[in-house]
């Protein structure tokens, strides 16, 4: 007999994926089956196992959203059939999330189920926005109410008048199709004109925008800002501190949007940094990175204590290298005491995560001058030195070890592919809005996105990307091939790109 499925109505918070709860992520990593619909980031949607079946229940341009019914039999299904199901919804699933309804045909069904709460958008949109929902001199109470701005439903249910006269905070979810008949029913019912409001739309996500203005002016400054759903209106005295606490957009890189082009493995320490400064950061993983299975290393491995310089070209290098080798061999010592060079400084800091001291990284992170300073270092007369690479071999530094009559081995630890942006989301949005900064740290990133070129073609109206590159020989291959240099790196680094990335904006 199969094991009974089960069914998770999981709070997906409001956006930002570090406000998913623990419980959330583990969830999302072992499920079988994830429900999901538009509010729930698609970021989320990585962390699936292989094999997890994800189906879109949302609303999409030009079509109906799949009714509540079928999105409850889908659950049911799927659940009966012994599955794991996630269901992921927006925010906190018992706040205007249909949850209780989709509960209630869980029990009915006599199937099993847990409820895990998330972040809900008026406690996210406040934080976010710098408003404390209650504070001891301006208000001790608060109200989550719906505006309905679903078109279906034109009544609406909320009686505001009652509202007005409790004061207090008031969080208006789906409330910008009917601002104009809410404000109005608050004014009569005496609330006065000067009552502040704020309005959060896409809280907690790079695209947040926030404006605040008073209950009497809040449908014009709305619509002058041009915001729209979704969007959590807020209205009460707190709502004017958020000039005074306000701290997510006013972070440096705030509004602006940033391309990462490296490979998906590579690419989270740089865009993590680049978050945190404000940015959206756009990943396109224009190649992938995986271990070079075919060289096995069999004629390296016997004599390679006998090496007197060991060069790592990238960090990837140094992860597969000592993945081999850590198969390869139990114990560290078979590494010997070959000397250790590294192109720059990313890739000596991989080195020495193993506990390795690095001897010599050049100056400026290119192959020649790793080759130029090695051979003033020492005659590199009939010494050998294992240059460890990826697929794309850096040719020019095995020329001019060799010009110095070292003995070079090649040991390709790597492989470099193209990955498929058709259906990325990154890829996506980078198509429909551009960008104002594109970063690239490798020449081979570069070629990436030369190869990748007919599917980043930025349509109509998208924005046009500064270039940034990490040092001169991707400076050199993004000129070469007509991509422009706004900036380069006055260090080779993630920290140099990223203060290259800032200084683009004086920041
Ligand atoms: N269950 C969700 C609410 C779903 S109703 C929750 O607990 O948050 C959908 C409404 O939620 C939107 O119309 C908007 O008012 C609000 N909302 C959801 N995500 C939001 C976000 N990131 N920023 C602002 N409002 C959001």
């Amino acid at each position: 007999m199969s094991t009974p499925g089960k069914v998770f109505l999981v709070g997906a918070g409001p956006g930002d994926t570090g406000l998913v709860t623990v419980r959330a992520k583990e969830l999302i990593e072992r499920c079988d089956a994830l429900v999901y619909d538009y509010l729930a980031n698609p970021e989320l949607l990585k962390w699936t196992k292989v094999g997890c079946e994800k189906i879109y229940v949302g609303k999409q341009k030009g079509f109906h959203a799949i009714p509540q019914e079928e999105i409850e039999k889908i659950l049911v299904n799927r659940a009966k059939k012994g599955l794991m199901v996630v269901r992921l919804k927006g925010g906190d699933p018992f706040i205007f999330g249909r949850g209780g309804e989709e509960a209630e045909t869980l029990v009915n069904d006599g199937v099993s189920y847990e409820i895990v709460p998330g972040v809900t958008a008026a406690l996210a949109s406040a934080a976010y926005a710098g408003i404390p929902l209650t504070h001891r001199e301006h208000s001790s109470s608060v109200a989550f109410l719906t505006g309905h701005e679903d078109p279906d439903k034109h009544e609406m249910h909320v009686r505001f008048e009652e509202f007005a006269k409790v004061g207090g905070t008031l969080c208006i979810y789906m409330g910008m199709g009917h601002l104009g008949e809410i404000t109005e029913r608050l004014l009569k019912a005496g609330l006065e004109p000067e009552t502040p409001v704020a309005i959060v739309q896409w809280a907690t996500t790079p695209r947040q925008r926030s404006l605040i203005s008073t209950l009497a002016n809040a449908v014009a400054d709305k619509d002058a800002a041009g915001l729209s759903s979704p969007a959590v209106v807020v209205i009460g005295d707190v709502a004017k501190l958020s000039a005074k606490i306000g701290w997510f957009e006013q972070r440096p890189l705030f509004g602006k949007r940033v391309v990462v082009t490296r490979s998906r493995s590579q690419s989270s320490e740089l865009s993590a940094a680049l978050s945190q400064l404000g940015a959206e950061v756009l990943e396109l993983p224009l190649i992938s990175i995986s271990e070079d299975e075919e060289s096995t290393g069999e004629d390296i491995w016997p004599t390679l204590w006998n090496y007197r310089w060991i060069v790592f070209t990238s960090p990837n290098g140094v992860k597969y290298f000592f993945e081999k080798f850590y198969r390869q061999f139990d114990d560290l010592r078979s590494f010997g005491g070959m000397r250790i060079a590294c192109i720059g400084e990313t890739t000596a800091s991989a080195v020495r995560e193993q506990r390795l001291a690095v001897d010599l990284v050049p100056e400026e992170a290119v192959a020649e001058n790793l080759a130029e300073t090695l051979l003033r270092e020492e005659t590199l007369d009939n010494e050998t030195v294992l240059v460890v690479t990826g697929n794309r071999n850096r040719d020019v530094l095995i020329e001019r070890l060799e010009e110095g009559h070292a003995i070079v081995d090649v040991f390709p630890v790597y492989r470099t592919d193209l990955t498929n942006l058709d259906d990325d989301p990154a890829a996506m949005r980078f198509r429909e809005a551009g960008a104002d900064a594109i970063t690239f740290a490798s020449s081979s990133a570069v070629d990436g996105f030369v190869q990748q070129a007919k599917n980043l073609q930025p349509g109509e109206g998208a924005r046009r990307p500064k270039g940034v590159a990490i040092g001169p020989k991707t400076a050199e291959r993004m000129r070469q091939i007509g991509l422009p240099v706004d900036r380069l790196a006055k260090q080779a680094s993630i920290d140099g790109l990223v203060r290259a990335v800032q200084s683009l904006w004086g920041k």
